[in-house]
């Protein structure tokens, strides 16, 4: 780079002639005002995607854990939600576990009220006798 003002040989980089203390800066493009690449301006979107039916499967799913050990009520809601789910065309496999389980907490109660009217039987017969 050569000095328009004393035409010295002068270092690419600096910003003023060594010889005669001329600016560069005021013909010299300014690095740091570069824009950044544009693929970097865009902002990034992320697209989620929620399966057919997963909230439907995972109340099912939840419900039928519960229905366990809190009765056959939530385990009709449990059987409701993940056939409704696999209508929706869920493939999670919580909307049929949560069916299965429904169905269980449904056979447990089923039998639970057996015993106590099988109790509740042998009981009157046995004040009665
Ligand atoms: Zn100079």
């Amino acid at each position: 780079m050569t000095c328009p003002r004393c035409n010295s040989d002068c270092p690419n980089m600096v910003n003023f002639c060594p010889n005669c203390g001329f600016a560069f800066d005021a013909g010299r493009p300014k690095y740091t005002e570069y824009s950044q690449p544009q693929y970097q301006q865009y902002p990034q979107y992320y697209l989620v995607v929620q399966a057919p039916g997963e909230n439907e499967a995972n109340i099912s799913f939840v419900c039928g854990i519960i229905s366990l050990f809190a009765g056959f009520i939530l385990g009709i809601i449990a059987i409701v939600m993940g056939k409704k789910a696999i209508r929706l065309g869920s493939t999670d496999s919580k909307a049929r576990t949560g069916i299965i389980l429904g169905w269980i907490s449904i056979a447990v109660t089923a039998v639970g009220v057996m015993m106590v009217i099988l109790f509740m039987t042998l009981f009157i017969i046995r004040v009665n006798m």
